[in-house]
């Protein structure tokens, strides 16, 4: 059986920290699938498609990574692809607290997917996507903060 990991988020836009913890899973799974979350209720800076294509020219390299664009529920989408793992990357206790109880829910609506952690690495601890936003609001510099394909 192949070992499928999906990396499910709004990657509103990718930032390093969420390239490091892809990189970091490619050596464990036979594939991974990066899921960019676009549901209609969330209000996104980026459009779905320019998300998209942002993470396709930073991993265009990786053959065992793949993209795709969902709405709905992750178990939902891990159900129809037989994938048996959830991805999520942890920087602080807040991270866990919230990541935990939507792990224990998934486990309860699908029994069969269990979600996987991986620490941040020290020096993206305090990137996120919402920073990352606020930043390009005010017309600062991120460069630091995402990967060289995103281009605002
Ligand atoms: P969501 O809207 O689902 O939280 P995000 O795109 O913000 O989607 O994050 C997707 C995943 O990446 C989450 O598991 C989040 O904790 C993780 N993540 C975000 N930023 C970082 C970072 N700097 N280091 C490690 N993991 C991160």
């Amino acid at each position: 059986m192949k070992k499928i990991a999906v990396f499910p988020g709004s990657f509103d836009p990718i930032t390093l920290g969420h390239v490091s913890v892809i990189k970091r899973a490619i050596p464990l799974f036979d594939q991974v699938i990066i899921a960019i979350g676009d549901n209609a209720d969330k209000k996104h800076m980026f459009t779905a498609k320019q998300r998209e294509n942002w993470i396709r020219e930073v991993f265009k390299n990786e053959p065992k990574v793949t993209i795709e664009i969902y709405s709905g529920l992750t178990v939902e989408f891990c159900k129809q692809r037989n994938v048996h793992f959830i991805l999520r990357g942890l920087r602080t206790s807040a991270d866990f607290e919230f990541e935990r109880s939507i792990a224990q829910i998934n486990r309860r609506l699908a029994p069969e997917v269990d979600t996987l952690f991986i620490l941040t690495e020290s020096q993206y601890t305090p990137i996120s996507s919402s920073i990352v936003r606020d930043v390009i609001r005010n017309n600062g510099n991120i460069s630091e903060f995402v990967p060289p394909e995103v281009k605002v």
